[in-house]
């Protein structure tokens, strides 16, 4: 059946909208093609990549480029492209599959990956010309080039829009001249074209350009930067000396590469999300099969609650993370086959579809991308002394892991933009902000009912449970609204609270919706663990909710409002049955033991 605007909620709008389990797509909704997709992702993995880690390892450059060009020759490169550009023009939840297991192996393979087909490639899909796409898009889907994306400056990082590399018309009207200094620039070592953002004279925003990687014409490097992982993917400082762009290789129109820039990144921020899930279930699978022959005080490892209690958690993040990241992503396929039907070309469907979902997007960059730290810091507790050794790969994974927090914004950055946007769209009348949080402040007011819930129904008390952590979301934030107006962005620390209150209730609800679709149709028994996995994630969520938003309230309110948004709080996150987490994480790594390895997806 065909999905129309109606079916699916907007942007954000989550928040306020209650969610049908059947209206969400899991990793269980795959059909055929994406499967066969799915396994020879995984296969390339394994024989080109996971085999080959220590190469990685050893800085061997050479080899990621090597098998960049074998993912181009499968045709991996080309998934999101379309067909008219020589792409395989696939749906977003195949590109997200992809994204997603072509980067367990190691990171270094992932970032070059996402650079060329992310940002490196989209900023021609979604704004260039219609000459722009036929002279480059096919290349740079076959991998017979690679692109790279040059925003970063040395002065110039998470305020991308300062940058002072400066781009001058000719006096004959002809090219551009490019000079500038561009820093920490993915696959610059062996690129055969740029996305290089330049300020033309004194313009407010930055304007983009297509560059094509040519030493004589201005265009040198810095040293490959000595980095704490990642270390086989190309990062160097790209120089630009009165670098000639001819005119009709301006990327959209003048002063508005900020916002490709942007738009671009909102692309890269989901689909780094997918690359973090992966490299989740490979440590994952290693710790356990670890923890399982691991031998101290005559057991296995993994027969001690210490060692189960990680191993559960590790399992439930990852879970949880792909209901969400697979939720999202057929929200924007959805949002873009409904533009398109309406008229839109695929390329302005594509744009607003992504667009639309750029909270959600923020939401699973942070998120994901804290969850596979904490995987791989675990990975290597569960190894002992043996994960600080580098002959394992729990280390590698461990620093490889680090730069997703930092690249495609910072996870600070990403944390305001989740909240400063839901904020802007409540503004502009696409997300009604303001009923709920007036209501939610009503009912603050009110008696609250004594009835006794019925929570007989599968996951009930956990959808009940949700429904009253959005209004905590509505009551902190809706407050902070009221109270500091435009000045809130200024007040950083309660934005960090209020976004990760947003942050848990997404995620906690998408795994919720994705267990009890699945409970609907393959029954309860065959979901108990993804039951307990959805109901141990609530619980911590619940506690991360309730910490944030105390934080928040006391920054701001005093006396008896605060009284009145403290006692709010506590109902509001309220177990009626408090669950046995010691039971549910006993349960799930048993599961996890007992399969030696992950096996939900
Ligand atoms: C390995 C690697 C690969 C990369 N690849 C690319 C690439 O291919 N292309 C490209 O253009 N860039 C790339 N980058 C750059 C990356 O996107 C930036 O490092 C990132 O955006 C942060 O900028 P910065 O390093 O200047 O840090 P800063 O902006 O200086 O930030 C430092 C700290 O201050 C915080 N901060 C900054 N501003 C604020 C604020 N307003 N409020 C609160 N906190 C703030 C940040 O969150 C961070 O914690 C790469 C970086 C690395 C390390």
């Amino acid at each position: 059946m065909e999905t129309t605007e109606k079916d699916i909620l907007r942007g954000g709008q989550f928040l306020v909208k209650e969610t049908k389990c059947e209206d969400v797509f899991t990793l269980e909704d795959l059909n055929e093609e994406q499967k066969m997709m799915r396994e020879s992702t995984k296969e390339f993995v394994d024989r080109e990549l996971w085999a080959h880690w220590e190469r990685f390892e050893k800085k061997d450059y050479a080899y990621t480029e090597e098998c960049m060009r074998k993912a181009g020759e499968l045709g991996l490169l080309s998934v999101a492209v379309p067909e008219a550009y020589g792409g395989m023009g696939m749906g977003f939840v195949s590109t997200m599959l992809v994204c997603d297991y072509i980067s367990g192996a190691t990171g270094s393979f992932s970032t070059a990956f996402g650079a060329h087909t992310g940002i490196g490639t989209m900023p021609i899909t979604l704004y260039g010309t219609e000459e722009q796409k036929q002279k480059y898009v096919p290349k740079l889907a076959t991998g017979e080039w690679f692109g790279a994306y040059c925003l970063t400056e040395p002065g110039a990082g998470s305020d991308a829009n300062s940058g002072k590399t400066k781009a001058v018309l000719s006096d004959d009207g002809k090219y551009y001249s490019i000079t500038g200094q561009k820093m920490w620039i993915s696959n610059a070592g062996f690129c055969n074209m740029f996305i290089v953002f330049a300020r033309i004279e004194d313009d407010k925003n930055i304007t983009g350009f297509i560059v094509e990687n040519d030493p004589e014409n201005g265009i040198s490097f810095g040293d490959e930067e000595k980095k704490l992982g990642i270390h086989s993917s190309s990062t160097r400082q790209v120089f630009f000396n009165d670098t000639k762009v001819p005119v009709e290789n301006m990327l959209s129109e003048r002063g508005n590469g900020f916002k490709i820039a942007m738009n671009a990144l909102n692309v890269g921020r989901i689909k780094l999300a997918a690359a973090c899930l992966e490299a989740q279930r490979r440590v994952i699978n290693e710790a356990t099969k670890y923890a399982n022959e691991r031998i101290q005080f005559k057991t296995p490892i993994m027969n001690f609650g210490a060692i189960k209690a990680k191993i559960a958690d590790m399992a439930t993040n990852a879970y949880v993370d792909e209901a969400a990241c697979y939720r999202a992503a057929k929200n924007i396929e959805d949002r873009i086959a409904i533009r398109e039907a309406s008229g839109n070309s695929h390329q302005e469907a594509e744009l607003k579809g992504v667009e639309e979902y750029a909270i959600e997007c923020s939401i699973l960059k942070v998120a994901v991308s804290e969850h596979v730290q904490h995987t791989t810091d675990e990975g290597i507790q569960v190894f002992g002394g043996m994960g600080f050794s580098a002959d394992t790969p729990m280390e590698s994974a461990w620093r490889d892991a680090r730069i997703s927090r930092i690249y495609e914004g910072t996870n600070e950055i990403n944390r305001m933009l989740s909240v400063g946007m839901l904020v802007k769209k409540a503004m502009k009348g696409h997300v009604d902000l303001l009923g709920p949080a007036t209501a939610v402040g009503e009912e603050l007011m009110g008696i609250p009912s004594f009835d006794t819930p019925d929570f007989s129904e599968l996951l009930a008390e956990e959808k009940d449970l949700l429904a009253r952590l959005k209004k905590v979301f509505l009551m902190v934030a809706g407050s902070a609204v009221q109270k500091f107006g435009p000045d809130l962005e200024k007040h950083q620390m309660l934005l960090m609270a209020a976004s990760d209150i947003l942050i848990q209730i997404y995620m906690a609800e998408s795994a919720i919706l994705r267990t009890e679709k699945n409970a609907k149709r393959f029954g309860e028994e065959a979901q108990a663990t993804q039951i307990a996995m959805s109901k141990l994630y609530l619980y911590r969520a619940v506690d991360i909710i309730q910490q944030k938003a105390k934080e928040g309230i006391v920054s701001f309110a005093e006396g008896d409002e605060q009284r009145m948004m403290l006692m709010g709080l506590k109902r509001f996150t309220k177990y009626t049955n408090q669950p046995n987490v010691v039971a549910l994480r006993t349960q799930i790594a048993d599961k996890v033991a007992a399969d030696n390895g992950y096996t939900f997806d």
